[in-house]
């Protein structure tokens, strides 16, 4: 049998279907469905798909078509011309066209359209006796086609490159506004049925002088060039570009829809609108949508006029005076609720509906899965479940993880966000939207909040001296720094909104001003940030709370948990973030940082007697310090443990180098040397002696734990302590004792050592014969993944320390890559920041190779992951697939991490 190459749709009947998208294209596949699939079968204006196979043929063969399309074109053409009881170049009832690209993917604006196609001369008296004598509604269809034609065929298909603005298409529009002017008008619209045709006069004309051909005054010769100029703009310079950022293969090529035009604007007995088969912004299950009375799709989109609602339930404070179409049309509404009804039983799904009301008849021009909020996914997908029209698995997959985010925080109304400009971009840190107004130090985000104001921090960058300000602040905006810099760590543990590396900034601390975009904001002034974009808006944008939803949340979580295999802890540095992450479910905590109780709230007194631990010469002056900080690490560690009763706890002991926290601020260093009993001189002798070239490099970690035993003796003696006390009182604390920075196995055996020592010591001062922990080690350093098996005989569990991993494997610093990252991914050196997802190719690796050498030592090494991708949903992903026990993260991505491991465990069943 010959080859099919036009497939028919219409009038209850199609030759194609939805699982024909290779060939049909996506919208050829869908236009087939909604027309002819028995439990559908609506009024979808009759046409047909040439099929991407044509495409094919056509490049391979210098432009030219398979025998006998035309032919097979031609006859399927008739068919539609009866379903529609028009003919197609007929000058008493003429079938007009539109001729569309529609690739098995959509790329949207990146191929080109022709509509009104078999208008012409002759036929324009049968268009305005079907308009019911609307000449100028037929003369503008007209003049659009000579626009649309010109341009698309006779310039671009057929290659001609004019110069900058001597494209026909901008010649044209010159001649229309040069008409507009002469008659005193202001719009498009003030143009009358004269003025239109002479002005089709004139594009005539000048398309004869600038591309020395004339307009095909001639239906099928229109037809057979909209045609050859879709299949031509598949290798069109946009189309090209798309691709290839896309992925989509060349030999793909596009299919061509020729369908039957039909109009909105005929009159005010026709219409046109978008409709949505439940409430995209919150997920109600209720019909929503908008309409325009004699208008095209087009002007619904443009917001030039204010569309009316169609039924009660869509007015807004915008559109309440407008009559709804329920009660214009009654008949038509009841019709287009029904197929809504028919729709989502077929796909099970939200859809998004175009239709159009052409004199009093309904066609349903367009549906695909509509796109939603993330309050709305939750909503629909646990609704659908209840409903029983998707299964539990399905429920899970639809909705996102950054939908999942969108309920956890504020967020900048989305309208708002249509109609501003970002001033400026940055790294998207920290997610949800704030808004505030701007200061420039932590004191003053500090002082100025005490007076009820709502401040954004702008900053160079943060470090840990800020932090105060930093909490105070609704958002914190840095200039510099990548994802894992200070300011995103922080800020991601609070759930604060937060951009850094926002290159575009530049501040004058000293002016109080901030450069911007060409301005110059100054303190006080108010911005807007979208932390989950990286976008910073001028003024003071709408906001909305998008988590009341909260009860539907913890549903959906249920089913997460239910299909997940991955357990979700958290990084919590005190017992306020430990009981927050339990609220959203973490099953313990990843990781501790020992340091974070020396920053923020309360931190003054711990954070001086460490200053004085830090800046001690001799082991008696250590020693006394780390006596004197003994109780409150232990009061921390012990109110952690508390808040996580039963689950696991990480607690890693000290790990940043000891330089960062020695004071700046000269009160601070003169009370530290009057408290030390030393000189101010030998102070910042002392403190210059701990300088470092290279602190990320330098005396951290383990390496702090070797040198000064005595520090890890105390935090060790703290953690078993409070085990202790915590087992007197009934309670099941279960510590996990980790080693950071390690990169040999007799690193951990020295702390090993220390360990057991305490841990005796502690048992005997408490009566107990055991505590249940765990000891452990963090793979961070690349060799630690090497010599893993080894490590393995040591440590009872690995956690991925995967920022500093990442800082290793590839030689970036982690906090300095705001300087020349952003490039290499719009270079495409790089896909991806790797601090912000799992490079799978190179890091992955060695978290692989690290896990297969640990268990072959020991087969139930336990295994997760605490850096910051520990809440991105492709490492999470990731983690699932080379089969670590657990994923770590901040207490705000529990959730995220959570769907993600269950979509894991549903992406690796279908593989
Ligand atoms: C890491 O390196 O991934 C990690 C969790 O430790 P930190 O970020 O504290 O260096
Ligand atoms: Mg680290």
């Amino acid at each position: 049998m010959a080859t099919k190459y036009v497939y028919s749709f219409g009038g209850g009947k199609a030759d194609g279907n939805e699982s024909m998208k290779n060939l049909l294209g996506g919208k050829g596949a869908n236009l087939a469905e909604m027309a002819g699939h028995k439990d559908l079968r609506l009024p979808v204006p009759p046409g047909f798909t040439i099929t991407t196979e044509v495409c094919t043929y056509y490049y391979k063969n210098k432009r030219t078509y398979p025998k006998g399309l035309k032919e097979n074109v031609h006859k399927v053409l008739v068919k539609v011309e009866k379903l529609m009881g028009r003919k197609f170049g007929d000058t008493q009832n003429p079938l007009l066209v539109s001729v569309r690209s529609g690739a098995r993917r959509s790329m949207p604006g990146m191929m080109e359209t022709v509509l009104n196609v078999g208008l012409t001369e002759k036929t324009i008296p049968g268009l305005i006796q079907q308009s019911g004598g609307n000449a100028r509604f037929v003369y503008d269809a007209y003049r659009r086609l000579i626009m649309m034609y010109s341009d698309v065929v006779m310039e671009k298909a057929a290659g001609i490159e004019p110069g900058d603005d001597m494209g026909i298409r901008k010649q044209l529009e010159r001649i229309m506004g040069q008409m507009k002017k002469e008659k005193g008008y202001s719009g498009d619209t003030d143009l009358t049925a004269s003025d239109l045709k002479a002005l089709c006069g004139r594009f005539k004309e000048k398309i004869k002088e600038a591309l020395k051909k004339d307009f095909p005054d001639e239906p099928v010769q229109q037809l057979w060039g909209g045609i050859g100029a879709v299949f031509a703009s598949w290798n069109g310079k946009r189309a090209i570009s798309y691709r290839r950022i896309e992925n989509i293969p060349d030999e793909w090529g596009t299919a061509v829809n020729v369908q039957t035009m039909v109009f909105g604007n005929m009159g005010n007995d026709s219409a046109t609108g978008v409709a949505f088969t439940r409430n995209p912004g919150n997920g109600e299950n209720q019909f929503y949508g908008e309409y325009l009375i004699n208008a095209q799709g087009e002007d619904v989109v443009a917001g030039i006029r204010t569309p009316a609602p169609i039924n009660a339930y869509s007015q807004s404070e915008h559109n309440k005076d407008l009559v709804t179409l329920e009660k214009a049309m009654a008949a038509i509404y009841k019709e287009l609720a029904g197929y809504r009804n028919r729709l989502e039983k077929h796909y099970r799904d939200m859809q998004d509906i175009e239709f159009t009301i052409e004199r009093g008849r309904l066609f349903m021009l367009q549906c695909r899965v509509g796109k939603r909020n993330g309050p709305a996914a939750v909503r629909m997908s646990t609704d659908m479940l209840k409903e029983k029209l998707i299964k539990k698995e399905e429920a899970v997959m639809r909705v996102t993880p950054s939908q999942l985010d969108e309920l956890l925080h504020p967020i900048i109304d989305p309208k708002a966000e249509m109609v501003n400009k970002p001033l400026a971009k940055g790294l998207p840190a920290g997610p949800g939207g704030a808004c505030g107004q701007i200061v420039f130090s932590a004191n003053d985000a500090v002082e100025w909040k005490k007076q009820g104001k709502k401040v954004i921090l702008v900053r160079e960058e943060t470090n840990p001296e800020d932090v105060e300000g930093m909490r105070a602040a609704e958002a914190i905006l840095t200039a510099r720094g990548g994802m894992t810099s200070h300011a995103a760590l922080v800020a991601r543990g609070w759930g604060k909104c937060c951009i850094v590396g926002c290159a575009g900034l530049h501040i004058e601390y000293a002016k109080k001003e901030l450069h911007v975009a060409g301005k110059v904001l100054k303190e006080g002034d108010w911005i807007t940030l979208n932390g989950t974009k990286g976008n910073v808006y001028e003024g003071k944008l709408t906001m909305m709370d998008s988590s009341q939803e909260n009860k539907l949340l913890s549903e959906f979580l249920k089913d997460c948990r239910a299909i997940k295999r991955l357990g979700i802890r958290t990084n919590a540095d005190t017992p306020e973030d430990s009981r927050r992450a339990r609220q959203f479910g973490a099953e313990g905590i990843g990781l501790f940082r020992t340091e974070h109780m020396f920053y923020g709230k309360g931190s003054d007194e711990p954070l001086f007697i460490l200053r004085k631990m830090i800046i001690s010469k001799t082991l008696g002056e250590r020693q006394k310090a780390l006596d004197e900080l003994f109780p409150y690490v232990k009061k921390d560690i012990k109110a952690t443990l508390e808040a996580m009763d039963g689950y696991p706890v990480v607690i890693r002991l000290l790990d940043p180098p000891l330089h960062e926290f020695v004071p700046r601020e000269k009160a601070k260093l003169e009370q530290l040397a009057k408290d030390l009993n030393i000189s101010m001189e030998e102070l910042s002798k002392r403190a210059d002696g701990l300088h470092e070239s290279n602190p990320m490099m330098g005396h951290r970690g383990v390496r702090l734990g070797i040198t000064y035993p005595e520090i890890s003796v105390m935090q060790v003696r703290a953690i078993f302590e409070s085990a202790a006390e915590l087992l007197k009182e009934g309670k099941k604390p279960y510590p996990e004792i980790m080693i950071p920075v390690v990169c040999d196995v007799k690193e951990i055996e020295d702390q090993l050592a220390i360990v057991k020592n305490v841990y005796t010591q502690v048992l005997r001062k408490y009566g107990l014969r055991k505590i249940k922990h765990m000891f452990g080690t963090m793979i961070e350093i690349p060799r630690a993944a090497f010599v893993a098996a080894k490590i393995a005989r040591v440590a009872e569990f690995f956690s991925y320390g995967t920022n500093d991993m990442t800082q290793m494997g590839f030689g970036f610093s982690r906090d300095d890559i705001g300087g020349f990252v952003p490039e290499y991914i719009k270079k495409g050196i790089l896909a991806d920041d790797p601090f912000q997802t799992i490079d799978q190719e190179g890091i992955g690796e060695i978290i692989k190779l690290g896990i297969q050498q640990g268990r072959k030592t020991r087969k139930d090494l336990e295994v997760g992951i605490c850096g910051e991708h520990g809440g991105e949903p492709h490492s999470v992903e990731f983690c699932h697939n080379v089969g670590m026990d657990y994923v770590s993260c901040s207490p705000f991505r529990v959730p995220i991490a959570t769907l993600a491991a269950a979509q894991a465990v549903l992406k690796a069943k279908k593989r």
